[in-house]
């Protein structure tokens, strides 16, 4: 396996009309992204990260009405989709701010300090993650980058096909659609689901039909694939496979092939 390095795109084909109209809404709704900003509020974690664009920053807005407190981290070349790999912008209307936001200064600092040293033990805890999902995460970041491959690796298996808990797709937050912000160190760990729990319950006090809407189009079949770094994400009505719904092209990271049969199942609780 070696490294591709790809600038970062992500794009996304649609081959039905209703399915294109449902995630247009979906993704264009901020409260996937303001949850985030919740658990900060209600203590279940200290710290997010967030992108804040130089010439549009509402994300500010939330940082003053909420009294975080924040640091700009970097700032970074614009991307589509979800990148890994920072790169430097050329001009201001090229710019990201990548941003550390907190419930208070102590918790900025240590988080801060943390991002620069790549603590991701640290940074992890302090993004409320649960410890087995942590020490998965740093086992193999560095050789994967993408974790999807290694999340399916230790699911439940059958034959040809890897379970996947729908609370935990976190297949297509290529395009923003997730209800975990990380990588679960498996498709079933219960302490990832708790967490999908506890954002969907917060979700479900402000919308509840977004996130039930949500839960359909993360409970379809996929064909996660890779090859020669770039990510497949084929989502499929059911599990016969015979005719996609829409398909996610995203840039990958290395030079692994792999081509995952993934199908929904609810873990109890
Ligand atoms: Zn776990």
């Amino acid at each position: 396996m070696s490294r591709v390095e790809l600038m970062p795109f992500s794009s996304i084909i649609f081959f039905d009309n209703k399915i294109k109209e449902k995630i247009i809404n979906l993704t264009s709704n901020k409260l996937l992204y303001e949850v985030e900003f919740e658990l900060i509020r209600r203590g279940y974690r200290k710290c997010n990260f967030i992108h804040i664009d130089p010439l549009r920053p509402d994300a500010m807005k939330i940082i003053f009405e909420n009294n975080f407190h924040y640091q700009v981290l970097q700032s970074i070349k614009k991307y589509s989709g979800f990148a890994h790999t920072h790169y430097s912008p050329n001009s201001l209307e090229d710019t990201l701010m990548f941003t550390a936001v907190c419930s208070d200064k102590e918790s900025l600092s240590i988080f801060a300090n943390a991002y620069f040293k790549g603590d991701h033990k640290t940074i992890g805890e302090m993004l409320g993650y649960p410890k087995c999902d942590i020490d998965f995460f740093v086992k193999y970041w560095n050789e994967h980058l993408d974790l999807v491959y290694p999340s399916a690796m230790n699911s439940t298996k059958e034959g040809d096909v890897v379970y996947f808990d729908p609370r935990l797709n976190i297949m297509l937050r290529y395009i923003g659609l997730r209800i975990i912000p990380h990588f679960p160190c498996s498709f079933q760990c219960p302490n990832a689901i708790k967490f999908a729990e506890t954002i969907m319950d917060i979700m479900r006090e402000k919308d509840s039909k977004l996130v039930d809407e949500l839960l359909d189009v993360l409970s379809k079949p996929v064909i996660f694939s890779q090859v020669n770094g770039i990510i497949q994400v084929e989502v499929y009505e059911d599990k016969s496979f015979t005719k996609p719904l829409f398909i996610i092209i995203q840039s990958g990271y290395s030079s692994e092939e792999y081509r995952l049969k993934m199908i929904p199942r609810w873990e109890n609780e």
